[in-house]
């Protein structure tokens, strides 16, 4: 059974806070909240108003954010693809805005979502069977790290043996998912154990972004949580995904979007930005090839632009003169992303299907089946 819900990607803005560097070089405030729907961006050249899905002033709390997207993180538990990802320039509050402070007084919205899965599962326990599994990767200069196989002692003991690690790679299924092939995909059975699982990748991340401080700011976090739930009374299966991304800081794929060929291969550590771009113009203007497989992230995200999913870009800005530039940039860019076009499909399997897949699971993996389970 497939339901289609054909819809736009939907694009929220977040401007942050005025910071102390900034209003130390005495930066005017440039960005302004017209309405819940508009935002109004003093240029030297004049003013120029963007509309987005929502608007969320310097003002809104972590709280006031989750409430509206609340809703689509609910729909991964009805067997939709829901991917939200934060984009815009280093410092922008990206980060803040996906996972939180540093201490974690202001949770973002991944711990929040950890929440609200197993909440509604909780709810609904009495008429479901529920499997929650998630994976954990970071991409850097185009290489996919598994952040749920930690880099140091027995692992690294284990891969030095073995010479190389597990390769993870970017595949997709027949309905156009996308999953991590290779990847640990560990499961959890309630939200402090996502939590902690999440915990663990970030510290995985952190060990590989020692040597520069930038570094982290030029990787991509990615978090795959899938939700499989059973209905005890029909026995129809559905299988959700929610792709949490906080991207990299966009100000270097900008500089080099504007410039010609020869930068942008110069600049292979934002290849995967770029890339982006290009996908995005191509969906926007409609183009029959979307270069997808240029680049890993874009293969990630493949299912959740102009694909199988319910998307969600948060465009996060600073409110500062002196980012004025890049803040055009990534408006204009949110834009674009705003006229993409996505197909989200349910995931709903029937009883018979799921038992004939659980079959070929088992005689793939030697295991005797018994005409009970045909
Ligand atoms: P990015 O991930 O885009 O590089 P961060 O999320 O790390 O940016 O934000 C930069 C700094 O600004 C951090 O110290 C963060 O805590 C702070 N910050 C960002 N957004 C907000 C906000 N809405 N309210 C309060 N502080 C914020
Ligand atoms: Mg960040």
């Amino acid at each position: 059974m497939v339901e289609d819900m054909k819809g736009k990607i939907r694009v929220f803005c977040r401007i942050r806070p005025m910071n102390r560097s900034e209003a130390a070089q005495g930066g005017a405030t440039v960005v302004a909240k017209l309405d819940d729907y508009s935002i109004n961006v003093a240029t030297p050249r004049g003013s120029r108003e963007f509309q987005f899905d929502r608007v969320f002033s310097a003002e809104a709390t972590q709280e006031d954010l989750f409430h509206d997207t609340n809703r689509l993180i609910q729909s991964v538990i009805d067997g939709y693809n829901v991917c939200i990802f934060a984009y815009g320039q280093t410092g922008s509050g990206k980060t803040f805005t996906m996972v939180g402070d540093k201490d974690q007084k202001n949770p973002g919205l991944m711990p929040r979502s950890f929440n609200t899965i197993f909440n509604v599962l909780q709810e609904n326990s009495p008429k479901f069977y529920f499997k929650v599994s998630a994976y954990m990767l970071e991409l850097y200069n185009d290489r996919l790290q598994d952040l749920l196989v930690s880099q140091g002692g027995e692992a690294q003991a284990q891969t030095h043996l073995h010479g190389q690690a597990k390769r993870v790679e970017i595949k997709r299924n027949r309905k156009g998912v996308v999953f991590a092939q290779g990847a640990e995909t560990k499961q959890a059975s309630s939200a402090q154990e996502l939590y902690a699982l999440f915990q663990q990748a970030c510290a995985n991340r952190h060990i590989s972004a020692t040597k520069m401080n930038v570094e982290s700011s030029r990787s991509h976090l990615i978090v795959g949580i899938m939700v499989e739930s059973r209905n005890l009374t029909n026995g129809n299966v559905c299988t959700g995904k929610l792709s949490l991304v906080d991207l990299a800081g966009s100000e270097r794929a900008a500089k080099t979007g504007a410039k010609d060929h020869q930068l942008k291969e110069a600049n292979s550590i934002n290849k995967s930005l770029s890339a982006l771009g290009d996908v995005i113009s191509a969906l926007s203007a409609e183009l029959p090839h979307v270069p997808y497989r240029n680049s890993k992230l874009t293969q990630v995200m493949q299912d959740s632009l102009g694909g199988n999913a319910k998307t969600l870009m948060i465009v996060n800005i600073s409110p500062s003169e002196c980012n004025l530039d890049e803040t055009i940039t990534s408006l204009i860019y949110a834009t674009r992303v705003k006229a993409i076009t996505n197909n989200a499909q349910r995931n709903v399997e029937s009883k018979e299907i799921a038992q004939l897949k659980e079959v070929i699971m088992k005689l793939k993996s030697g295991q005797t089946v018994d005409e009970g389970d045909v």
